[in-house]
């Protein structure tokens, strides 16, 4: 949008859990509806944050159908189910009589954007896990294969595909961040990786500012998720490949998976929801991580890591293993 105009936002839930939502409401820098405000964008209607009720939201549905009323973002969240047998009646939008996926479609034909927030809506996600008797699939992507419930030449009005927002849950700055873009006219093709994803979120690797990597850099590992150590080795942690900023930007002013304990699984990757492995244990061959870093060969990975394990300080061999720091920075090393 350009020209001093206000954007409006359509934000409707599908098959997901509703965690992107209550993500969305944790934006406390400033908070959501301030935000929304400050970047020019009028919430329209949300299923669980606005006062109107179903009525109101139907007869505002058929409007912007029927071309009476402009619609600019159509945020969807959670995933598209086409089930059974490609009719959608697993999932009936209430009081109308057709299947969400029918109202989806429809309004992503007259919006000027059309938003995938989280990883549901983007690839499946989720919901789409095991053997996905829903049929679901996210809005231009099915798994990692371009096509979904929009097809893959889907372009909304303004000429992007649907925009990828993708994370489980997806973060509120990668959200807010992207209407607040799209409301400035600042958003293009150029913007987004090759997953349709915001770049200004995915150029970044999970893996960047973790607290963790000073043990990651000499292969000191934690064994218990409690440990301080490095979690690739054992635990599973996909830092190293996930594209998200979450330790630059981290989470509710100061969190993420990996300062909290957790392994990062890639939530922000086409089918993280099927690693084929548990999600925390690191599946390995020889020893050496299946998962390596996307850009390093595994020759120098091998040869590198051997040689940091040789050079390892005591200080960082003993705290990896240790839930709090036991051995200080500056204290000479023990003898044996
Ligand atoms: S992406 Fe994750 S948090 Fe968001 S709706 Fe789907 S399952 Fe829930
Ligand atoms: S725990 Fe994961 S993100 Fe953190 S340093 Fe280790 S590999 Fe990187």
């Amino acid at each position: 949008m350009s020209g001093g105009a206000r954007m409006n936002l359509l934000w409707l839930q599908s098959g997901g859990c509703g965690g992107c939502t209550m993500s969305l409401l944790c934006a406390d820098t400033p908070d959501l509806l301030t935000r929304l405000d400050t970047s020019g964008i009028d919430l329209l209607w949300h299923p669980s944050l606005s006062e109107a009720g179903m009525d109101e939201a139907l007869r505002l549905l058929e409007d912007i159908r029927s071309g009476r009323q402009r619609l600019d973002a159509l945020c969807v969240e959670g995933s598209l189910l086409r089930g059974p047998h490609g009719t959608g009646r697993f999932h009936m939008l209430a009081g109308t009589g057709r299947p969400m996926i029918e109202w989806v479609r429809e309004l992503a034909a007259v919006a000027r954007y059309c938003v995938a927030v989280g990883s549901c809506a983007a690839f499946g996600g989720v919901t789409a896990g095991g053997s996905n008797p829903t049929d679901a699939c996210g809005l231009q992507y099915d798994g990692r294969y371009p096509g979904g419930l929009l097809g893959k030449d889907y372009r909304s009005s303004a000429g992007l595909p649907a925009i990828n927002v993708a994370g489980c849950p997806t973060h509120p700055d990668w959200v807010l961040d992207t209407l607040h873009l799209l409301a400035r006219g600042e958003l293009g093709a150029d913007d987004l990786d090759d997953l349709a994803r915001p770049r200004m979120y995915t150029d970044l690797l999970a893996h960047h500012g973790c607290p963790r990597n000073e043990f990651y850099e000499y292969k000191a590992s934690a064994i218990e998720p409690s440990d301080l150590g490095c979690l690739m080795e054992h635990l599973g942690c996909m830092g190293t490949q996930a594209q998200a900023d979450c330790n630059v930007r981290t989470w509710n002013g100061e969190g993420s998976c990996t300062r909290g304990g957790y392994a990062c699984i890639n939530c922000t990757a086409p089918e993280f929801e099927e690693p084929g492995h548990a999600f925390l244990r690191t599946p390995t061959v020889a020893g050496i991580p299946l998962g390596l870093p996307t850009d390093m060969p595994k020759a120098w990975f091998i040869a590198l890591s051997s040689l940091a394990k040789a050079a390892t300080p005591q200080r960082i061999k003993e705290n990896a293993r240790a839930d709090h720091v036991v051995a200080r920075p500056g204290r000479k090393p023990d003898r044996k």
